[in-house]
């Protein structure tokens, strides 16, 4: 398809403003997918994906759109990026938008702009798109079109009278939003002589073809059976099939400019193929890659570790596979003196990291201990040597100079009424405000810097239930910061519990302590001899529990001489020691670890 003929365009929205629905309706009108084959979020197809209605994934589908853009009636190539709306995954979104030229930028009728609605239309605007402004859901009674298409057109710049009006539910208003993609949004620009690049957007590990990347081809031409190259790495591979997906994947005899496609090379591990790389060809590769490319960097850090011991294996294996559809994924071993063997994981966010626990239980049918999450810390020691923490318990010890912990810039979207309650709530996160602007009479903006670690948590929960459930949020990395931070360790008879151990700011380092202890007292089973729980941070004790002696004898549950029966409860004691972990002299059984480790 010669280049004045295509459209290359996603759609960014806030979650659940109907992004994944519109996909479904222009997919059926356009005639890509048959009705009898149509089933809701098509393009969502990972089975988590569909539960949770989230869009993990990118996708991209070629739709054929008959249009006239002045000169008579021709057949467009409209190629559809569908892109994952959670802050998780902003560096996919990222690299999909660089795929386009435009985007359509699809909004609540009934909702109005959220976070991830500025979050979205400003990197769409980093990316240079031509937006086109939508409301969507207006079959919906509780719509407010008017009110909305105003505060998007202030948004945007244009006039209230250019913002569409769609119902992806229905179909209304999807075919004239198609003819406005192909008259609005400009055609891909490229050379078609130079040698080829393309922009890796997506890849996703296939069981039967292995990876199958997707890609946006920039300059020049790919062909079947070419020999190409991923330019930040300089490995080469051999293509053994490219093609454009529509809604299947459908073999071409070649990408050129502006077209997007997938390329099968039978690499069996993502990260072969990145997202935001630069493919060339052997042959003749280009001089310089794409701009833009970033490595995946895990943001948030947790171990894993199986409850049944024996398990491990089973969870190597299960990472190793996940692995190979998941670029960003990142593990090591670890073990722990509380949990025996396990992982050290690192995830994008806590949702990737809910993701992949989920896959991991499910699809691999393991029971998994995770410790509590913790971000990344730089640690300079006073000798200047550097140390890179991701896990709590290999803090440094000795003469430290400074602590460095990550923080974000956080953009909180609220009806105006709840500006006091979340200031209240970004203060005690330690947060910064950075600025407030009105979107509408009754509409806040509000821009904080804040610890990664005070927000990855709990802190949408919080801000949720703080502002009845209207307020929206949407951060971005920001750096690092100076930071007055502790690590309190947890100590059972003396031993430290490394599985408990946490890097917390100096002023919640007692807070940390006493719940702590506290929970562990309610949880450990008493002993024969009376063990105290301490929390310290190095050699100083800041809070301490005692759990009270008890001598436990089993037997004494038997009156008679009923032997058969004495045996049995021996047995079971045994038993139940199997599942117990000797912390030093202290017997702690596996439960009492899970439950302390899980929130609350
Ligand atoms: P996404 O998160 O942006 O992909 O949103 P989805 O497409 O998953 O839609 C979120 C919810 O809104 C689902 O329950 C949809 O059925 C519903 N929805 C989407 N579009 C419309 C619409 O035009 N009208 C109505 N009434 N509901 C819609
Ligand atoms: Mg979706």
């Amino acid at each position: 398809t010669p280049p004045e003929q295509i459209r290359n365009f996603c759609i960014i929205a806030h979650i659940d403003h109907g992004k994944s629905t519109l996909a479904d309706r222009m997919l059926q009108i356009t005639g890509v997918v048959e009705p009898r084959q149509m089933r809701a979020q098509y393009l969502d197809r990972m089975d988590i994906e569909r539960e949770r209605g989230i869009t993990i994934k990118s996708q991209a589908v070629r739709m054929p759109w008959a249009a006239d853009v002045g000169d008579g009636q021709d057949v467009f190539a409209l190629n559809m990026i569908d892109t994952p709306g959670h802050v998780d995954f902003t560096y996919e979104v990222s690299r999909s938008l660089a795929a386009c030229e435009g985007a359509v930028l699809l909004v609540d009728a009934a909702q109005g702009i959220e976070a991830q609605t500025l979050a979205n239309l400003y990197l769409a605007m980093e990316n240079d798109l031509a937006i086109i402004p939508v409301l969507n859901k207006i079959d919906l009674p509780a719509a407010q079109p008017e009110k909305y298409a105003e505060e998007l057109a202030g948004l945007i710049g244009c006039d209230p009278g250019d913002v569409l009006k769609v119902s992806g539910k229905t179909g209304e208003g999807v075919e004239a939003l198609l003819d406005e993609i192909v008259a609005q949004l400009p055609p891909p620009e490229g050379r078609p002589e130079a040698p080829a690049r393309a922009m890796i957007f997506d890849s996703v590990y296939d069981t039967y073809r292995g990876v199958v990347t997707y890609v946006r081809v920039v300059d020049g031409t790919l062909n079947p059976r070419e020999r190409i190259e991923m330019m930040s790495t300089k490995a080469t591979h051999d293509l053994l099939e490219l093609g454009i997906i529509s809604p299947e994947p459908l073999p071409s005899k070649g990408l050129g400019v502006g077209e997007v496609g997938y390329l099968i090379t039978g690499v069996k591990d993502v990260r072969q193929s990145k997202v935001g790389d630069t493919v060339t060809t052997s042959a003749r590769p280009a001089e310089s890659p794409i701009g833009g490319y970033k490595d995946p960097r895990p943001m948030v850090f947790s171990g894993l570790y199986p409850i049944d011991g024996s398990d491990y294996p089973t969870l190597r294996d299960a990472l190793d596979k996940l692995k190979l559809n998941d670029a960003a994924l990142a593990y090591e071993p670890e073990t722990s003196a509380a949990l025996g063997f396990g992982f050290r994981v690192g995830f994008l966010g806590l949702l990737h990291l809910e993701i992949v626990r989920e896959r991991l239980e499910r699809e691999f049918d393991l029971d998994l201990i995770s410790t509590q999450p913790n971000v990344v810390y730089e640690v300079t020691m006073e000798d200047g040597t550097d140390v890179r923490v991701t896990n709590p318990s290999e803090f440094p010890y000795g003469k430290v100079g400074e602590i460095r912990e990550p923080i974000v810039r956080a953009t909180i979207l609220a009806p105006s009424e709840y500006i006091g309650a979340i200031m209240e709530l970004c203060q005690s996160k330690r947060g910064q405000l950075g600025g407030m602007d009105y979107l509408s009479e009754d509409r806040v903006e509000m821009r904080y810097t804040l610890p990664l670690a005070e927000i990855v948590f709990d802190f949408f929960d919080q801000l949720k239930s703080k502002t009845r459930g209207y307020a929206s949020l949407d951060y971005q990395e920001a750096g690092d910061q100076v930071a007055d931070l502790v690590k309190v360790d947890i100590l059972l008879q003396g031993e430290t519990v490394d599985a408990f151990s946490a890097v917390v700011h100096k002023d919640k380092a007692y807070a940390y302590g006493t719940s702590m202890a506290g929970k562990l007292k309610e949880l450990i089973p008493r002993q024969q001899f009376e063990v105290p729980i301490q929390a310290a941070i190095g050699s100083r004790i800041i809070a301490r529990e005692n759990i009270r002696a008890i001598r436990k004898d089993v037997l004494s549950k038997c009156y008679g001489g009923d032997i058969s029966r004495k045996r049995k409860l021996l047995e079971k004691q045994k038993e139940g020691k199997k599942r117990m972990k000797n912390i030093g002299t202290v017997e702690v059984p596996q439960e009492a670890f899970v439950a302390a480790l899980s929130s609350d």
